[in-house]
């Protein structure tokens, strides 16, 4: 039986693992937490685990057919969200076209890392957890690395990154309704944002290349209190890893001797960083590469093909003056709600994987 050596338990890895197993492969997937989506140990979590729900546009039909996986079990369809853009408010529902999902992510039994993590055991996956791999020169060729935002295979493998830090709020709610709720404003170039799925909920205001000031968070966290009514007890300052939206060349499938898939592979928009579709697409990608490299080159370029558009698009937003930035996201949004029968096609397929599976 030929082996497989897979780093991460993560959506892309748990994708990986399944597939690879369904073709006979005798698959190890070796995981530095105590079970799949578990207590994490990223800077300022103190251990705790990330149940939060995780959204994005999906088709859950063709990513099924794509992948061989049903992920619908552990996917909640989101109507609308409410987004707040610098002191403007706007409620977006989504078209019946436009589909949109959250996900749980985390240790609970209805998270996506739960079920797909099932699946693999079903098809006799083995898993090693509590193993860091902090040596990634021993690894065999073609190990398949999925290690997420985690910026130490970043920096061993040499694939540009940018940190990313934050503040964190979560809690457990009764709510088991599906709710968005998101910030633009002028304390980050990026965005803050609530989500909540199955009675999970959390709030995540973060940065880009640079930490925010703690006077920033008590912002984000008044303006969620007036504004939406949530209130988190506890928040916690994060570093919450590395993001490959350094260069307009970040998407890679190969690194050294091995394969990369999610996150680590530059699979995610560099505009808004949807990440969870790119993650399950190339997990699938990452197996194909096993059994013939070209055929996954192919796959994963073609995947990828809007990435350099969107990374200069996304320079340029970034690197605009606040007056413009203001004007441009309320437009943005204003023609969104207008034509959004049109979006599908023009916006989300910038979306790695979204519409070109
Ligand atoms: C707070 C937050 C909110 C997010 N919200 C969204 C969202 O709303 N929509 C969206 O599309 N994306 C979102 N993302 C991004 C999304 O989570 C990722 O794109 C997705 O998880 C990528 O999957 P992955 O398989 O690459 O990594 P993960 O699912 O993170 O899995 C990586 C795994 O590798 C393990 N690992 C890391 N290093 C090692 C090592 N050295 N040895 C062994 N194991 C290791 C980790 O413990 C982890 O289990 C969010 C991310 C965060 C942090």
């Amino acid at each position: 039986m030929r082996e497989q050596v897979i780093v991460g338990a993560g959506l892309s890895g748990l994708v990986a693992a399944i597939t690879l197993a369904r073709e006979g492969y005798d698959v190890l997937v070796r995981e530095r937490r105590e079970s799949v989506g578990g207590p994490t140990d990223l800077i300022g979590l103190e251990g705790r685990v990330i149940n939060i729900g995780d959204g994005s546009p999906i088709n859950l039909e063709r990513l099924q057919a794509y992948t061989g996986i049903d992920m619908s079990p552990a996917a909640v369809r989101l109507e609308d969200v409410m987004i707040h853009a610098y002191g403007r408010t706007f409620n977006h529902t989504f078209q019946e076209d436009l589909t949109v999902y959250l996900v749980e992510r985390g240790s609970r039994p209805t998270s996506l890392d739960v079920y797909l993590f099932k699946l693999a055991e079903a098809e006799s996956v083995r898993f090693q957890f509590n193993d860091t791999v902090k040596d990634f020169e021993s690894l065999p060729a073609d190990t398949i690395i999925c290690t997420g935002l985690f910026s130490e295979a970043f920096k061993e493998l040499d694939v540009p990154h940018l940190p990313v830090y934050g503040y964190l709020g979560m809690a457990e709610i009764e709510d088991r309704n599906p709710r968005v709720v998101i910030y633009f404003d002028e304390y980050t170039r990026d965005y803050a944002f609530y989500s909540q799925v199955n009675g999970a909920c959390g709030a995540v205001l973060f940065s880009r290349g640079k930490p925010l000031d703690v006077a920033v968070k008590e912002r984000f966290e008044r303006q969620l209190a007036e504004n939406d009514g949530i209130v988190f007890d506890k928040w916690s300052a994060v570093n919450i890893g590395a993001l490959p939206v350094k260069e307009p060349s970040n998407p890679r499938l190969f690194a050294k001797n091995y394969i990369l898939a999610g996150t680590i592979s530059g699979t995610i928009d560099p505009l808004l960083l949807f990440g969870v579709h790119g993650a399950l697409v190339t997990g699938k990608i990452a197996a194909v590469t096993v059994q013939d490299h070209q055929k996954g080159l192919e796959e994963f370029m073609r995947i990828n093909r809007y990435y350099r558009q969107v990374f200069l698009i996304s320079r340029a937003y970034r690197a605009a003056p606040l007056w413009f930035l203001k004007r441009f996201t309320w437009a943005g949004l204003e023609l969104q709600a207008a034509l959004s029968g049109i979006a599908k096609d023009k916006t989300f397929r910038l979306i790695p994987g979204y519409g070109r599976l």
